[in-house]
């Protein structure tokens, strides 16, 4: 899984009670440090930690958050097993190594909780933004939400241009920082008042607030950095998953932008309606035929489940239509904890239409013994 986060604190080099003040300042001095601009023989590197630093500050200079964070740490007040729609989350690393029998520990990972946190504000205008969050609705059959299986989809997303890895500068040439505003994107004006000085900031127009200035564009994504495309991507979806649920897919959605992190893809699943079953919660539903001597005598059935495999099932003698028997923990496993639903059927005794002479003599003997007027004959079917 994931690596174990650094504490936000830790990572601005302040203390616990820091003022807003004392965060601030921290934050700029390493903003600075860590910029990728500012390491070019350490990119990578720097990058990692620039975004590091700019996660510790987003959190600690908005106060709520900082309180939250000071209550709860890095999970968050949501906590797991939230229940209602869950949203069921993983990154791309979590793919490697994955397969059908590993559900079960994917499954304490579902948690509750919405789309919060990527809410951003014009005080952040010029750090790193997440790149776009991106929908798709997925249809499956009854039995790939039972079973859980992997789908192969195509969506048209935004990626980061590989001629310009993203910088948007012709390859070979340099993307420079803007003169006027020094690479902030914004210029600061003092003005003198009658209530004293007052500090403005507005966007650079020379930059237009991007900080860079790009003298010769890359020709293949015209200096955007990104470039629109196709793109293939596996997702696998857990057994039990239920309508209406969503897969999100951490970091497939598009690229952040001055060094954020990539947004994410939200699968919404819509599933088929089937011919013999239904669902409801995590039970499955489904009517069985029997035939009246079976409903009368009592009979061993075969019930065909939903993954294909049949269930011995013993009827008792003196079934009525309309009798609902339940095989527990053959029904849908659930999302949330880690327990399956029943498989719930509903016997439906079919009166015979058509009899052999032998078998409606049989009847007719039947129905003697048991007091009743015998059902009129008949002409003409039987000779
Ligand atoms: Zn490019
Ligand atoms: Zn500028």
């Amino acid at each position: 899984m994931a690596e174990q986060k650094r504490d936000y604190y830790e990572v601005l080099g302040v203390n616990k009670n820091a003022t807003d003040e004392e965060i601030k300042k921290a934050y700029r001095k390493l903003a600075k440090k860590y910029h990728p601009d500012a390491n070019p023989d350490n990119k990578k590197e720097a990058e990692a930690k620039f975004k590091e630093v700019n996660e510790a500050y987003e959190n600690l200079s908005d106060p709520q958050k900082r309180r939250m964070y000071d209550q709860f740490g890095h999970n968050g007040p949501q906590g797991f097993g939230g229940g209602g729609n869950g949203y069921y989350s993983y990154t791309s690393s979590d793919f490697d190594g994955f397969d059908m029998g590993d559900l079960g520990d994917i499954f304490s990972s579902f948690f509750g909780g919405g789309f919060g946190g990527s809410s951003r504000t014009s005080r952040q205008r010029n750090g790193p933004i997440k790149g776009a969050d991106l929908r798709y609705n997925l249809e499956l059959t009854f039995e790939e939400a039972y079973l859980g299986v992997q789908k192969e989809i195509s969506i048209s997303r935004d990626e980061v241009c590989s001629d310009c890895k993203g910088t948007g500068a012709k390859n070979g040439t340099k993307v420079e920082t803007c003169p006027i505003c020094g690479g902030t994107g914004q210029i600061k004006q003092i003005q003198t008042t009658i209530l004293g000085q007052m500090q403005t900031t507005r966007t650079c127009t020379n930059c237009h607030g991007e900080g860079k200035i790009i003298k010769e564009p890359c020709e293949k994504c015209r200096g955007k950095g990104t470039i629109r495309k196709q793109a293939r991507i596996i997702v696998r979806i857990p057994a039990g998953i239920d309508d209406n649920q969503t897969v999100v897919l951490r970091g497939e959605g598009a690229p952040g932008q001055k060094g954020g992190p990539k947004g994410d893809l939200y699968i919404t699943i819509h599933l088929k309606r089937h011919s013999i079953y239904t669902r409801k919660d995590d039970n499955v539903y489904c009517d069985i035929p029997i035939t009246f001597t079976q409903a009368t005598l009592g009979a061993d059935i075969e019930v065909p489940l939903v993954d294909g495999r049949k269930e011995k099932y013993k009827i008792p003698e003196g079934t009525q239509t309309g009798t609902k028997f339940r095989i527990r923990g053959k029904g849908f496993k659930n999302a949330n904890r880690n327990y399956e639903g029943d498989f719930i059927f509903t016997v439906i005794v079919q009166t015979p239409k058509r009899l052999t002479k032998e078998q409606r003599d049989l009847l007719v003997e039947l129905a003697k013994t048991m007091n009743e007027q015998p059902p009129i004959k008949k002409k003409g079917i039987f000779g």
